[in-house]
């Protein structure tokens, strides 16, 4: 299965829901968080349907995934200033969408009990 048809970050990546992009390669979609926790907050997920990062994901679209996240803060303007990337996953952590995404947030001083994104 590459997509879900339930899932709403596949929704996002068929075009059936819409997204603000920040960046796109054959591998992966960045686009701007509909609840932004800090000034800049950008979702990282791959074109694929994985659960979670401990859904058997290839390494190699880890590397990618991981790899994106610095274009995407030069993109944002915030690869200078420092950001924080975040991986929610399963019930503890408060994973809410079930597609792998990264968090990249920053673009502030983050606060200093700022340890996850929920
Ligand atoms: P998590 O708690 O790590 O699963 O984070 C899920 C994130 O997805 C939250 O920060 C939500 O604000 C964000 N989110 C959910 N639906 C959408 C959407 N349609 N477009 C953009 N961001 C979304
Ligand atoms: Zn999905």
């Amino acid at each position: 299965m590459i997509l879900d048809n339930e899932c709403v970050f596949c929704k996002i990546i068929s075009g059936e829901l819409s997204s603000n992009k920040v960046y796109e390669d054959e591998s992966v979609l960045a686009f701007e968080d509909a609840n932004p926790q800090m000034p800049h907050h950008v979702l990282l997920i791959p074109k694929e349907h994985y659960a979670s990062v401990a859904d058997g994901v290839p390494e190699v679209l880890l590397g990618k995934l991981l790899a994106a996240a610095p274009k995407v803060a030069q993109i944002c303007g915030i690869d200078q200033t420092g950001y924080r990337i975040c991986i929610n996953t399963g019930d503890d952590a408060r994973q809410t969408v079930h597609h792998l995404h990264l968090h990249l947030l920053g673009g502030a001083k983050m606060p200093i009990n700022m340890g996850a994104v929920d």
